[in-house]
C-alpha cells in the first residue's frame, strides 16, 4: 500500500467513525427526548388524577367540623352585633301543650297528652335542659283521628304513660334538679297566647281536683312581646316565624317543635332588644 492508498483508506475510517458517533448520538438523544415525554405525560396524568380528587373532595363540601366551626362563629358575629338587653329574668321557660280535641267540636273535659318545656338561658339565649314527657289521658282515653293528624300523636304515645298528677310531680322535680325553684333564680313560663296556663291547665286541675304549684301562675304570652316589637299583633305561630323570617323546624301542633319555634321566635325578640316581663297572670 503506498503512502496515497494508506492515506486514502485512514480517511474513510475516520468517515466511518463519524458516521457512527452520529448514530450514536442521535439513539441517545431520541432515548432522551422519549424519557422526558414519557415523564411530561404520566405527571399529566397525576395532575389530571389530583384534579378528579380535589373535584370530588369539592361536591363533598365543608365537613360537620369547619360548618360547626362556621356556625359558632356566626352565634358569636350575632351575639355580638345584637341589641340584647340584661334581662330581668335569667331563664325563659317555654312550654306548649297539646290535649285530646275533636274536629269542630269541643271536648269536655280536655286533657293535656304532650306536656314540653325548654330551659332557655336569658344570657347565652342556649337551651340548657328539656322535660318532655307525654300525659295519658284519663276520661277521652281514645284518640280521635283528627287529633293524631294535628299532633302527630299516636294512642301508642299516650297508653301506659303517666297520669297528669304525676307528670306535675316529675315536672317539679325537674324544676328541682335545674335550680328553678331556688328563690334567687329568676325564671318566666314563655307561651303563645294564653290558653295553656290561663285555660288548659287550671280546667284540668279543677275536674281532676288537684293544685298546681303557684309557679304556673304568671307568664309571657310571646304574641304580644311580638306585637310590642312589631306593632302588629299575630294570629299565631306561624305568622310571626315568617314576620321575623325564622325557619319553621319540625311539625307544626307537636308539643316539643312547637316549645322550639316560639322560643326561636322569643330569641329572636330578645335580640331585637325586647325587655322580657309577665303578661298574664291568674
Ligand atoms: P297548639 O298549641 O296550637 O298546637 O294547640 C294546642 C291544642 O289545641 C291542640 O293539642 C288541640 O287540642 C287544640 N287545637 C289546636 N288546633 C285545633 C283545631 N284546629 N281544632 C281543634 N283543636 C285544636
Ligand atoms: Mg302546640
Amino acid at each position: 500500500m503506498n503512502f496515497y492508498g494508506l492515506s486514502r483508506q485512514s480517511s474513510f475510517v475516520s468517515f466511518i467513525k463519524t458516521l457512527e458517533h452520529n448514530w450514536l448520538l442521535h439513539v441517545k438523544t431520541t432515548r432522551t427526548l422519549k424519557t422526558q415525554q414519557t415523564r411530561i405525560k404520566s405527571s399529566q396524568n397525576f395532575s389530571t388524577s389530583c384534579k378528579h380528587l380535589t373535584v370530588k373532595k369539592r361536591k363533598r363540601g365543608p365537613s360537620a367540623r369547619s360548618n360547626k366551626l362556621f356556625q359558632i362563629e356566626q352565634d358569636r358575629l350575632a351575639m355580638a352585633t345584637s341589641k340584647l338587653k340584661d334581662q330581668y329574668f335569667d331563664y325563659f321557660l317555654v312550654l306548649d301543650f297539646e290535649a285530646t280535641c275533636k274536629e269542630n267540636e269541643l271536648i269536655y273535659p280536655q286533657e293535656i297528652i304532650e306536656f314540653p318545656v325548654l330551659k332557655i338561658n336569658s344570657k347565652t339565649l342556649e337551651t340548657e335542659s328539656v322535660f318532655h314527657q307525654y300525659v295519658q289521658p284519663r276520661v277521652h282515653k281514645d284518640l280521635t283521628p283528627f287529633c293524631t293528624k294535628l299532633t302527630g300523636i299516636i294512642q301508642a304515645m299516650v297508653d301506659d304513660q303517666p297520669y297528669i298528677e304525676d307528670v306535675l310531680k316529675s315536672f317539679d322535680k325537674w324544676m328541682a334538679d335545674n335550680n328553678l325553684l331556688d328563690e334567687n333564680v329568676k325564671s318566666l313560663f314563655v307561651i303563645c297566647g294564653d290558653w295553656d296556663l290561663l285555660k288548659m291547665l287550671p280546667s284540668q286541675a279543677e275536674y281532676f281536683k288537684f293544685e298546681t304549684p303557684s309557679y304556673f301562675n304568671r307568664w309571657l304570652n310571646v304574641k304580644k312581646a311580638y306585637a310590642e316589637m312589631t306593632s302588629t299583633y299575630p294570629k299565631g305561630m306561624m305568622p310571626m316565624l315568617e314576620g321575623l323570617e325564622i325557619h319553621h323546624q319540625g311539625r307544626h301542633h307537636s308539643g316539643i317543635d312547637d316549645c322550639k319555634n316560639i322560643g326561636n321566635i322569643l330569641i329572636e325578640l330578645l335580640k331585637r332588644g325586647y325587655m322580657a316581663k309577665a303578661t298574664g297572670s291568674r
